[in-house]
């Protein structure tokens, strides 16, 4: 199943994805695609839905997309979690997962502007594979119980501001927590959706230009490891959002570093999860 939401900004219903472009409306039948509902086995009951959802109400195709899912309680990142990223950043392959938090208010939709900071210089692009946690969990015992932990991934942007990530001091989470810093969508595919998620083909390009260009496979910590790793520290909850690292390709890697600017557009896809596109806009 695909899994979608629609309607306006902190007012989305819930919805399925037809084919390519169909989206059928759920809301009748759920509230959200949020903690509740993929705690409480909503996925199990969507299925029995999705079994006619022919006939469930059409969204009109002007319809906003918003984010697949509901804002998390935690939205989790791993950093340098490709080996020829770190090598761009001029950093070391990690030893153990890097994490850190990005501000769940960063949640936009797939096709929503890219909000550029006042004083940002260096607002950079990271093309990433998404993953939906679906029950909460701790301390998991293995890689397998891990997997089966998870309720679907979805296509990300990891929207950094550079300079505020590595030169204002401490913690990464100030340059990747700005509004719109998070294009999540445009759908959550289900687990059993995506028969590989270590296979999967991702390209990122500004204004029409090849910048990234990588596949999962790449990853140092595969997704079955990175949520095994985190549920030691935490109790991962339902909904929980992880993106797991971006390929090589970005601003800060080229020569000379080059970041987004006001009416760029940048446009993503990862194999079997859709294709994003955003325009990038100043923040008021
Ligand atoms: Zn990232």
């Amino acid at each position: 199943m695909k899994l979608v939401r629609f309607g306006p900004s902190g007012r989305e219903k819930p919805g399925l994805l037809l084919g390519d472009n169909e989206r059928k409306d759920c809301s009748a039948q759920f509230q959200d695609w949020n903690h509740d509902f993929f705690q409480n086995g909503g996925l199990a009951d969507l299925r029995k839905l999705a079994v006619e959802a022919e006939r469930l109400p059409s969204v009109p195709r002007d319809v906003r997309w918003g984010a697949p899912v509901a804002r998390p309680f935690k939205l989790l990142a791993i950093g340098l979690n490709y080996s020829d990223h770190a090598a761009e950043a001029g950093l070391a392959i990690p030893k153990e997962p890097i994490l850190f938090q990005k501000a769940t208010s960063s949640l936009c939709g797939p096709y929503d502007p890219i909000l550029i900071p006042p004083d940002s210089e260096k607002t950079d692009w990271e093309v990433e594979l998404a993953v939906v946690m679906a029950r909460n969990c701790r301390r998991l015992k293995s890689f397998a119980d891990a997997a089966a932990m998870i309720a679907g991934y979805a296509a990300a942007n990891d929207v950094s501001e550079r300079h505020w990530q590595a030169e204002r001091g401490g913690q990464w989470t100030k340059g990747k927590s700005s509004d719109h810093f998070f294009p999540l969508g445009p759908w959550m595919a289900t687990a059993d959706e995506i028969a590989d998620p270590q296979n999967l083909d991702m390209l990122l390009e500004v204004n029409g230009i090849r910048r990234q260009s990588g596949n999962s496979s790449k990853m140092i910590f595969n997704v079955h490891h990175i949520v095994w790793y985190l549920s030691q520290f935490m109790t991962l909850e339902a909904g929980d959002v992880i993106t797991t690292g971006t390929p090589p390709g970005v601003g800060m890697g080229m020569q000379p570093p080059t970041f987004l600017k006001v009416g760029d557009e940048v446009r993503l896809t990862i194999s079997g999860l859709g294709e994003q596109h955003s325009r990038c806009q100043a923040a008021e």
